[in-house]
């Protein structure tokens, strides 16, 4: 004899009451405040199954049962109605499908967000120095074919310049990677920007605009900053995306050598960004304080760089497409401007590091 446990109401009121029902040759049986239920099962209605929610039994004399013992009222009700089971398949099929779609995107968005970032960062610590440097020369090379010119900043000037780099932290430390070079920018203009082998390039334009040597070195130091942390291969890398990251996860690094023919172009073409602008920024930050310099040099030679750039675009139409493109893809100052959110950044750096 079958039996269930379920919610008994008289269709009157809302008071449920728990009552224990069996099943007697194809009857519902149930006692509930001194009164017995008999009912046949051929004239109840069951509601259908719908995952695991409760099941309704319209009884005939207006009452309702509830039960989620599901096995046992199917085998009382003898059938699976045909729209039972596909409600019940379709639900499960639909809540699956629903949580599936919701996991695959929360995967893709997080792999996005921080798998690729992290997987680059790995890659660019394999890569050697020997292909660093060479990517950079290579880089170097582009720019003195197409734009750079012989510098006409005097020896004296240069020296004055290459000192204070010279005594930069990190530039003391690994002095045989780090190399300053003064060139005529042309139409690559008040400019300045570094190569992951150390090469760092300044543009007369640059340091005949500044007001002083130290905001030259505010400059620097935040150029130093990206070198220190690799943010041009970082950069590269996390651009490359998903076919580095299998590379590095399929252990071949072989085919990231062969992806690594396009760096030396690319790093003159990627933007950096502004995750990497503000840790350059507090390099340069730490540098200024450490020699009692105020933060605010790096600000103001950003300033300044912004005030040439924007008022060499209002007076000179571009007139070559593919010089515009050079000049505005290096580590310059209008693709990523000086936001209000970068100065209160380095505003809050220095405030932060203030003894
Ligand atoms: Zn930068």
């Amino acid at each position: 004899m079958a039996q269930f446990q379920a919610y008994y109401s008289d269709g009157q009121s809302a008071q449920e009451r728990s009552v224990d029902v069996r099943v007697v040759d194809g009857h519902l049986v149930f006692n509930c405040e001194q009164q017995q239920f008999c009912h046949d099962v051929k004239s109840c209605i069951l509601s259908p199954k719908i995952g695991t929610t409760p099941q309704f039994i319209q009884l005939p004399c207006g009452g309702l049962l509830t039960s989620s013992e599901h096995s046992v009222l199917k085998q009382a009700f003898n059938k699976t109605p045909f729209v039972d089971s596909v409600s019940d398949r379709l639900e499960k099929h639909w809540r699956f499908a629903l949580l599936s779609v919701i996991f695959s995107l929360f995967i893709v968005v997080n792999f996005v967000k921080y798998g690729i970032p992290y997987f680059a960062d790995q890659a660019a610590t394999l890569v050697s120095s020997q292909i660093l440097d060479d990517a950079s020369h290579a880089s170097l090379q582009l720019l003195k074919d197409d734009l750079l010119t012989d510098s006409e900043i005097t020896l004296e000037r240069q020296q004055q310049i290459a000192e204070l780099f010279y005594q930069l932290p990190a530039v003391e430390a690994h002095s045989n990677s780090y190399r300053l070079h003064f060139y005529k920018g042309n139409e690559l203009k008040a400019n300045a920007f570094a190569l992951p082998s150390g090469d760092i390039v300044l543009t007369d334009e640059l340091v005949t605009n500044m007001p002083s040597n130290m905001h030259i070195l505010a400059i620097l130091a935040h150029e130093v900053g990206h070198v220190e942390q690799k943010h041009g291969l970082r950069n590269f890398f996390r651009q490359a995306g998903l076919f580095i990251v299998f590379s590095v996860l399929l252990g071949d690094i072989g085919d990231i050598s062969g992806s690594l023919t396009g760096l030396p172009m690319a790093l003159l073409q990627l933007d950096f960004s502004r995750e990497f602008e503000y840790e350059a920024d507090q390099y340069s930050v730490e540098v200024l304080q450490a020699r009692d310099l105020s933060p605010k040099l790096l600000i103001e030679s950003f300033q300044r760089l912004e005030e040439i750039h924007l008022h060499d675009e209002g007076t000179h139409e571009q007139t070559d497409s593919k010089s515009a493109h050079s000049a505005n893809a290096l580590e310059i100052f209008m693709t990523h401007p000086l936001t209000e959110n970068r100065i209160k950044n380095i505003e809050r750096l220095a405030a932060e590091s203030q003894p």
